[in-house]
């Protein structure tokens, strides 16, 4: 850990326009505040110049740091990956889209000089469609009943953390990595700054309807087991149901004999059971598959390559001068 060092992690995937311009953007805000700082951008595997402009960045600016990820492997490995690997005493995730405003940054270090261990930036929701946001505040009321950690609406991985808070969230070794309850999971001590909400300018959004809907069963199942317990519930409740019928055909079977059973009465419970043993069965089938990706235990990314030294990398000139360097400082 570096004193006096602001990290700041940039996950990037398909984002070759805005790499400069977030760059720029940085360093003209670093104008009036009084820390060292690095730029760490972790190029998730995109497919466009994105990695290619980060290293001409690199070449002019030793702020400048860079891992390149063999393939895509997402924001979340991004994160961590940048978690790993810098050195600042404190540490700020945000986009490379834009859509984060560096102006929040000076807010951001005035937290964490009072004490703060997570400064938390929180976004309205002006310019967002009016479905995606009625879905945003449903679900959110919905998973804050569910989970044991409290989501707020606007909330993201936007934030400054204290190198105490990343240090904890190293410890989550987690293979399936929902960042937004790691943070809050972890606690300590956090102070929320607002802003309006920015449009994404350049590139488009990698979440999909899809994805978004993934992500939020991410979010259910990642922080709580309550829905195998509503399986079980349900279960005993159809069980008394069940009873309570069997109990009560039987005593009108003694009393007036058998009568032809009905076929809608056997439709309707062949097919209602049916479903909710499928959709149980579909929810401890999350819950398996999580533990199986668990139990396999692989790495949540791969380094094809970086201008930070790494032991999976080989050593280059360029990373033997960067260590002489750091060991002359
Ligand atoms: N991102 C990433 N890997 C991915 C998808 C996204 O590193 O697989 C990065 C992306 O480059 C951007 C940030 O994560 O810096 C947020 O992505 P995006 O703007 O698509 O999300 P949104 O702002 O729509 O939530
Ligand atoms: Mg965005």
């Amino acid at each position: 850990m570096k004193q006096g060092l602001i990290s700041i992690i940039i996950p990037s995937y398909n984002e070759g326009y805005n790499v400069k311009l977030i760059h720029e953007s940085l360093k003209k805000e670093f104008k009036s505040i009084h820390y060292d700082y690095e730029i760490f951008f972790i190029n998730d595997g995109s497919v466009d110049d994105t990695l290619q402009q980060i290293k001409d960045l690199a070449a002019v600016c030793s702020r400048v740091k860079y891992i390149s990820f063999s393939r895509n492997f997402g924001k979340e490995a991004a994160i961590l990956a940048g978690f790993e690997h810098v050195q600042g005493e404190a540490v700020i995730v945000m986009d490379a889209d834009l859509q984060h405003p560096t102006y929040l940054l000076k807010d951001f270090i005035k937290g964490y000089e009072e004490g703060y261990d997570q400064v938390i930036a929180q976004r309205n929701r002006k310019g967002d469609s009016p479905v995606r946001s009625l879905l945003s505040s449903l679900y959110y009321k919905f998973i804050n009943k569910a989970v044991e950690v409290d989501l707020r609406d606007g909330v993201g991985d936007f934030r400054l953390l204290s190198r105490q808070a990343v240090n904890a969230l190293l410890k989550l070794s987690e293979g399936n990595r929902f960042s937004k309850g790691l943070f809050c999971w972890i606690g300590f001590d956090q102070k929320i700054v607002f802003y309006e909400n920015v449009e994404r300018k350049n590139g488009t959004s990698k979440w999909s309807f899809s994805s978004l809907f993934n992500y939020g069963m991410d979010g259910v199942v990642s922080f709580n087991h309550k829905p195998l317990r509503i399986c079980f519930y349900t279960g005993i409740f159809i069980l008394l149901l069940s009873i309570i019928y069997i109990i009560a055909t039987f005593v009108k079977i003694l009393t007036n004999g058998i009568s032809v059973p009905g076929y809608f009465t056997i439709i309707s419970a062949v097919l209602f059971l049916g479903g909710v043993q499928l959709l149980s069965l579909g929810i401890i089938g999350e819950y398996i598959g999580r533990i199986y990706y668990e139990t396999k235990k692989r790495p949540h990314y791969l380094i094809k390559e970086a201008n930070i030294p790494n032991k999976d990398l080989p050593e280059t000139n360029e990373l033997k001068s960067v260590r002489r360097l750091t060991k002359m400082h």
